[in-house]
């Protein structure tokens, strides 16, 4: 059995206290031990601020690109291994380690193309300069350097390879070392990543650490211009938010956490049209794929009344297709929950739901002897408005349909109920319809994913996460974001506003200047 080390200080260290055992979750087989602490987390933080930072602000975007690009090759070059490895760890079906995977090459590929787009620079402006006296000769330009920081990643457990490359895709670009640590029931992946990076040398010493288990005190030690980006459930979050060391020093803080996501069908979508077909798929899929382990994934289904049953009866017959079992053979398309606390929460989490509708289909009676296994499982709601289906996300195959008036006022008040999401999606074919539900659902929204018969062809599923788009959402979703190309790097940055002189401040820090050039999202 393997035992999963740490790599900080530039050298491998294993903790040994509070040791945790990785399994198998779909033979119950032990395939790791994780241990924490022994080490300090002052020192850990210090080697990041003062080696590595300094390393990477002696490299421009375009450099510091070519570094992301390198990673992503390093880290394809062990695609078939790392997919073994979420099989075995995370209990991925082949599709579901494929997607983690290679949306994690996909998204620093992404980065590094836009390093090279922004070019033999280090800092980035914000919008136009603009005259701030009587006459041009005072003058305004915002700018973005990079905060001489650390960044610390706290990841979730669902997309080991993603999650943390995504985030250092943006962190690395903008200049900024990382310390990682990855959620522990499926570290494996996670930490196969770690050990391809360190023995590619590709990036310079301090750039990047990784910490398994736990993080120990390391909270308590983050100054002013360090970051924390987590990404988790909301009350991890809420607890991480309120560490003393991050209020007293305003330490900035990204939280991903989690989120109700809904998806609505307007009573306009006839049941032949091509965007009820992409509703019926995209919310089956979102259920199953990663076994519902997706912070994207669709919990509640809005349907107005009328069309409930047939609509249950489409779903029910699309989740069917869906063959669930041992995710390494072959026509699987769905695997176990990750591990023993997820599977013991999730089925808890159905039970509370059902309490309050009926089961259509799935429910927690076992479907395999052995394994973390439930079966795709959708509730029909009595009441859409019960607080319970708005409160809860059960993080795994299950979703809740509730019935709706079909007046998009009324979608989007329930819908807002979430109090805050990553991701709703709505179908409909009456503009009319849609525009009058986003305007009302977008303030609660980080994205809002509006399918219908014209883009059904060409459109990418809603749970999908694009690096070029952010990913975040207020309230209960974390109220931050990440990615969306540019954007992404503003976390890592500080936004300054420059008064002075303007030929002196254009030259250096215009928007035109070779310094730092036109912002380019
Ligand atoms: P979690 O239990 O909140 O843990 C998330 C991370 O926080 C893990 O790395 C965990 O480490 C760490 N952690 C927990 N307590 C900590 C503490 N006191 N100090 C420092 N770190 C701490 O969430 P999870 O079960 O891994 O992930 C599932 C949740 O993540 C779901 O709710 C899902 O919706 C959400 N999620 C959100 C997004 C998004 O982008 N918004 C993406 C993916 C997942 P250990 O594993 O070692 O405990």
């Amino acid at each position: 059995m393997q035992t999963l080390s740490s790599h900080i200080l530039g050298r491998w260290h294993t903790g040994t206290e509070k040791p945790v055992t990785l399994e198998n979750p779909t033979t119950l087989a032990p395939l790791a031990t994780v241990g924490s602490g022994g080490f300090d987390s002052k020192a850990v933080l210090a080697f990041a601020r003062e080696k590595g930072g300094p390393a990477l602000a002696a490299l421009n975007f375009q450099e510091r690109g070519k570094l992301l690009a390198a990673l992503s090759g390093a880290i394809h070059e062990h695609r078939d291994e790392l997919i073994q490895l979420a099989l075995e760890n995370g209990g991925n079906t082949r599709g579901d380690a494929k997607f983690d995977i290679d949306g994690a090459t996909g998204t620093l590929m992404y980065y590094a193309g836009l390093g090279e787009k922004l070019g033999a620079r280090t800092l980035l402006s914000d919008g136009e300069g603009l005259q701030l006296g009587r006459t041009a000769r005072f003058w305004g330009q915002h700018v973005y350097t990079t905060r001489p920081g650390v960044a610390l990643h706290i990841n979730a457990f669902n997309f080991p390879a993603w999650g943390m490359l995504e985030k250092m895709a943006c962190a690395l670009l903008a200049g900024m070392p990382v310390i990682e640590k990855p959620g522990t029931p499926t570290a494996l992946v996670a930490w196969r990543i770690a050990q391809i990076i360190v023995e590619k040398g590709i990036l310079p010493a301090g750039v990047y650490q990784f910490v398994s288990g736990s993080l120990g005190d390391m909270l308590d030690h983050l100054g002013p211009q360090d970051v924390l980006a987590f990404t988790g459930s909301s009350g991890t979050g809420a607890n991480l938010r309120g560490n003393a060391n991050l209020i007293k020093h305003n330490v900035r803080v990204n939280i991903e956490a989690d989120s109700l996501n809904a998806a609505v069908l307007a009573p306009d979508v006839d049941a032949s049209s091509d965007a009820y077909g992409l509703f019926l798929s995209n919310v089956a899929l979102d259920m199953t794929q990663k076994t519902g382990q997706k912070c994207t994934a669709v919990r509640r289904v809005f349907v107005p009344a009328e069309r409930v049953k047939d609509v249950v009866a489409d779903l029910v017959a699309q989740l069917g297709r869906t063959k669930v079992g041992d995710p390494s053979e072959k026509d699987v398309r769905m695997g176990p929950l990750a591990s023993k606390s997820q599977f013991e929460e999730v089925k808890k989490g159905i039970e509370r739901l059902a309490a309050h509708g009926t089961i259509a289909t799935g429910g927690t009676d076992p479907i395999q002897p052995k394994g973390y296994f439930v079966a795709p499982t959708l509730i029909v709601a009595k009441d859409a408005q019960n607080p319970a289906f708005h409160a809860e996300e059960v993080f795994g195959p299950c979703a809740v349909v509730l019935p709706y008036s079909g007046d998009a006022v009324e979608a989007a008040r329930l819908v807002n109920l979430g109090g805050g999401g990553l991701v709703c999606s709505v179908y409909g074919n009456d503009a009319e319809w849609t525009d009058r539900f986003v305007l009302l659902a977008a303030p609660w929204h980080g994205r809002i994913w509006i399918g219908s018969d014209k883009m059904a062809e060409q459109a990418l599923p809603p749970g999908m996460v694009l690096p070029m788009m952010i990913h975040g959402g207020p309230g209960r979703a974390g109220g931050g974001d990440e990615l969306g190309a540019e954007r992404g790097l503003h976390f890592y940055m500080q936004r300054t506003a420059l008064q002075g002189f303007k030929g002196a401040i254009e030259a250096t820090f215009g928007d035109k200047s070779p310094a730092t050039g036109t912002s380019g999202s």
